[in-house]
């Protein structure tokens, strides 16, 4: 299990980074936290040439909320970091959750959420709380720069719009009338493991009914998946339990999960009646984002 031999870059500038990434083609990659890229090349699952480092990129490590309100999170903010930032912890406490239940301390203090975001595995924790949340993403490339929510930022499983020559640099979250979001993942161990079902909800409530909901599924499709036919059924409800009950059934009809290893289609497609209506509940009555 060594590395084998490939060049390093630490270019000074996302610019600089853009135009190598370019020139050196698909043999050349991103590094960030390394704790995907590097475990795939020394267990042969991965060959490159050459990776570019984006370690001097310090201003991709903050997490700020602006003045209109709207939190920018950095792409190279750690999963450690996620949990203890004052910003997150006070606007949007669910991401810090999240992140807890997120692989062991060891991977959360190198790996970044734009690691996370850009392997686009379908099992990943953080895509459904963002997509929850209303974040875009921000891509630099060597043509300038594009903006792009980050629903629409995953094609399939490792697969994803961005380009060669393109760094995921920031997510925004702009400001939104939100009164609670959650997500919450079925593993098979407690640490590290990651999830065979995972669902966000975000949802803003007047009293007792809710006015707005969006609920998204991560293990059991393609790509992190919105169940819009659950929310629109929610939106504009007075809140039952048996409500979240018929929510958590069509989300689960909504789910197009395979089996494998983790656990069968059938198995995966009930977690998310159960995951969706537990979230939602704890979403509803903890009254924070
Ligand atoms: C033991 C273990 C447990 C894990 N548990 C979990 C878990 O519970 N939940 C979970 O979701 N994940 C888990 N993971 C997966 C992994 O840790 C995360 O996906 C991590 O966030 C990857 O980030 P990184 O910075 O290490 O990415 P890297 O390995 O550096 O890069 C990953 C990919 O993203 C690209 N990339 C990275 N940053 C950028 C950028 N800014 N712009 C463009 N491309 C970029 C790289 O080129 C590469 O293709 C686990 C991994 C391990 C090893």
């Amino acid at each position: 299990m060594y590395l084998p031999d490939f060049e390093y870059y630490a270019p000074a500038t996302v610019n600089e980074a853009c135009e190598l990434l370019a020139k050196l083609g698909p043999g050349a990659k991103v590094l960030a936290g390394g704790t995907d890229i590097l475990s795939k090349m020394k267990q042969d699952q991965l060959s490159l040439d050459a990776v570019v480092s984006i370690k001097n990129f310090n201003q991709l490590t903050e997490i700020v909320e602006n003045d209109k309100g709207d939190v920018i999170i950095g792409a190279r903010v750690t999963h450690n970091s996620l949990i203890d930032s004052p910003v997150l912890q006070k606007k949007y406490p669910s991401i810090c959750h999240t992140a807890h239940q997120m692989a062991n301390n060891q991977v959360r203090n190198t790996g970044t959420i734009g690691g996370n975001i850009v392997n686009a595995v379908p099992s990943a924790d953080l895509p459904p709380i963002l997509i929850a949340l209303g974040a875009q993403v921000k891509l630099v490339g060597t043509g300038g720069e594009r903006i792009l929510p980050l629903e629409d930022f995953f094609t399939g499983p490792n697969e994803s719009v961005i380009k060669q020559d393109e760094i995921l640099t920031e997510f925004i979250i702009e400001k939104q009338s939100l009164t609670g979001s959650n997500y919450l993942k079925f593993a098979l161990r407690r640490s590290g493991a990651l999830a065979v079902a995972g669902v966000a909800v975000a949802v803003a409530m007047d009293g007792n009914t809710c006015t707005k909901a969006r609920i998204v599924m991560g293990a059991v499709a393609p790509t992190p998946a919105r169940a819009k036919g659950a929310e629109q059924f929610l939106a504009g409800k007075e809140v039952t339990d048996e409500l979240l009950e018929e929510v958590g059934n069509r989300a689960a009809a909504e789910s197009k999960p395979i089996s494998d290893i983790r656990g069968s289609a059938e198995y995966r497609r009930d977690l998310v009646g159960v995951l969706t209506r537990r979230a939602l509940k704890k979403a509803i009555s903890e009254g924070h984002v």
